[in-house]
C-alpha cells in the first residue's frame, strides 16, 4: 500500500474522521470501493486517527467494518495501540486490545505502546495494557482435557471470568461486589479459583515468566475463595457481612484492619516465593505495621499496575477503590465516593469519624484559603511594584528595567534611591 494513494471518497473519509463525524463516516464507508485500511501521506489509517483522537465510537465503528488493528505503515512505526495509548482514553485502548492489538509492537525508537503511555504520564492506560490478556488464554480450560469428564471452566463463564481478570482496580470490595452481581461465578467458585491457580502456575512456569499475572491470578483466587466461604460456611448469601468487614475502620486510626490483614495473607500464601516481584512486595510490607503507609492494597496496586499508579489514591473511592471518584461526603467533604451507593455502604463505620474528619478538612480548607489570600496579596504588591517601576522608568528613560524583574537591589534598599521601590 502506498502512502497517500487514496480516492476522493477516502480522502473525504479521513477528513470526517478528523472532525469526529460518526454518521458521515458510517455513510461514506458504505460507498463502493472504499478501503477501510487505506493510508494517508504519513502512513496512518483512519482507525489510527480515531484512536489518536480518543474517539471510542469511531474506533468501534471502524473495527466493526473490519479495520486492521495491527496496520503498520506509519512513518515512525507507531502502532494503532500506541496512538490509542497517547490519547489517554483507556476505553479506546481496551477496545483495541480486545480487537487483537499487539502489545509488543515497537516504534522506530524501540518503544511499545505501554512505554509511550508511561512517558506521557498516562498511567491508567499503562495499567490497562499491562493487565490485558486475550480471552484465548482461557481456551484450554473450556475444552475437555485428557481423562477429564468435563471442562475445568464451564464455557459460558469464560467471558465473565475474563472481565474480572481485566480489572485494574483490585480493591477486594470492588471484586466482591462484581461477584455479588455475578452469582453464576460464585456458584462455580471452586472451579473458578482452581482455573486461576492454574493460570498462576502457568505464568510462573513459562519460559518468559509473568509475575504480575501470577500474583493477580492468585489474589483473585483468594478473594473468590473468601466470598465462597462467606456464602457457604457463614450463610452470608449476599456477601454483605464480608464486604462490611472489609470496609470497617478501626477505632483510633481508621485503618481497614480486616482488609489489610486479608491482603497481607494473600501475599504470604503466594506459592512461588522465588518471584522477585513478590519478594519486593513482602519487603515493603514488612517495614510497615498494620495501619501504616503504604497499605497492603497500595503495594498490591503498584505491583500489578505499575509504581506510578498509586498517586490516584488521593481521589479514589473510600469504599471500593475506584480511581477519580468525584463525589464527596457532604458532611465532612473529606472522603471521596463513586456515588451514593458507595457512601451508603460505608456510612455505618464512616459516621464515627465523619465529624472529626470534617474538622480536619475545615482546618485544612482554612489554611488553604489563608495561603491563597497571602499569595494574592503578594502578587498585588509585586504588581504595584512593577507599575511604580514602569512609571519611574518613564520619568527617567535611562533607568528602563524589564517590568517583570525585581532586582535584589530594589528589594534590599540600596544606596541608589532611584532603584528603591516602596511597597
Ligand atoms: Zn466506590
Ligand atoms: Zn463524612
Amino acid at each position: 500500500m502506498k502512502p497517500g494513494d487514496c480516492s476522493d471518497v477516502e480522502k473525504l473519509l479521513f477528513d470526517r474522521v478528523q472532525e469526529g463525524n460518526v454518521s458521515e463516516v458510517k455513510r461514506l464507508l458504505g460507498e463502493p470501493k472504499v478501503r477501510v485500511d487505506c493510508i494517508d501521506e504519513s502512513g496512518m489509517t483512519m482507525l489510527q486517527h480515531a484512536a489518536f483522537k480518543g474517539r471510542l465510537d469511531l474506533v468501534e465503528l471502524l473495527l466493526s467494518q473490519g479495520a486492521d488493528v495491527n496496520s503498520n505503515y506509519h512513518d515512525n512505526q507507531y502502532s494503532t495501540l500506541t496512538f490509542g495509548a497517547l490519547s489517554g482514553n483507556a476505553d479506546v485502548v481496551k477496545a483495541l486490545l480486545i480487537a487483537g492489538a499487539d502489545t509488543k509492537t515497537k516504534n522506530s525508537v524501540g518503544r511499545t505502546a505501554a512505554q509511550m503511555a508511561g512517558f506521557t504520564g498516562q498511567h491508567h492506560v499503562v495499567a490497562t495494557i499491562n493487565n490485558y490478556f486475550p480471552i484465548d488464554y482461557l481456551e484450554p480450560y473450556i475444552k475437555i482435557q485428557g481423562l477429564d469428564k468435563e471442562p475445568r471452566l464451564p464455557p459460558h463463564l469464560a467471558p465473565l471470568l475474563h472481565k474480572m481478570m481485566l480489572f485494574t482496580n483490585l480493591h477486594p470490595v470492588h471484586i466482591s461486589r462484581y461477584l455479588k452481581q455475578t452469582p453464576v461465578l460464585l456458584d462455580e467458585a471452586y472451579k473458578i479459583a482452581k482455573v486461576l491457580d492454574l493460570l498462576c502456575e502457568k505464568s510462573m512456569k513459562a519460559a518468559d515468566t509473568n509475575d504480575v499475572m501470577a500474583i493477580k491470578s492468585h489474589y483473585l483466587a483468594c478473594v473468590i475463595r473468601q466470598c465462597d466461604k462467606a456464602r457457604t460456611e457463614r450463610g452470608d448469601t449476599n456477601l454483605d457481612t464480608w464486604i462490611k468487614s472489609l470496609i470497617r475502620c478501626r477505632e483510633g486510626d481508621m485503618c481497614n484492619e480486616y482488609m489489610e490483614k486479608f491482603i497481607r495473607s494473600t501475599m504470604r500464601d503466594f506459592p512461588y516465593t522465588q518471584s522477585e516481584l513478590l519478594q519486593t512486595m513482602v519487603r515493603n510490607l514488612a517495614a510497615v505495621p498494620v495501619g501504616g503507609n503504604p497499605t497492603g492494597f497500595s503495594i498490591l496496586m503498584s505491583a500489578v499496575n505499575g509504581q506510578q499508579y498509586a498517586p490516584t489514591e488521593d481521589t479514589a473511592c473510600d469504599t471500593c477503590g475506584e480511581p477519580h471518584a468525584e463525589k464527596k461526603c457532604s458532611a465532612c467533604k473529606y472522603v471521596h465516593y463513586c456515588n451514593a451507593e458507595c457512601q451508603k455502604l460505608q456510612w455505618f463505620t464512616h459516621k464515627k469519624f465523619c465529624k472529626h474528619l470534617g474538622e480536619v478538612q475545615k482546618k485544612y480548607t482554612k489554611q488553604e484559603e489563608e495561603r491563597m489570600e497571602r499569595e494574592k496579596r503578594e502578587q498585588e504588591i509585586a504588581k504595584s511594584k512593577q507599575i511604580k517601576n514602569i512609571q519611574m522608568a518613564e520619568k527617567d528613560p535611562e533607568n528602563i528595567k524589564d517590568s517583570n524583574e525585581v532586582t535584589p537591589e530594589a528589594d534590599s534598599k540600596t544606596d541608589n534611591p532611584s532603584e528603591v521601590i516602596e511597597s
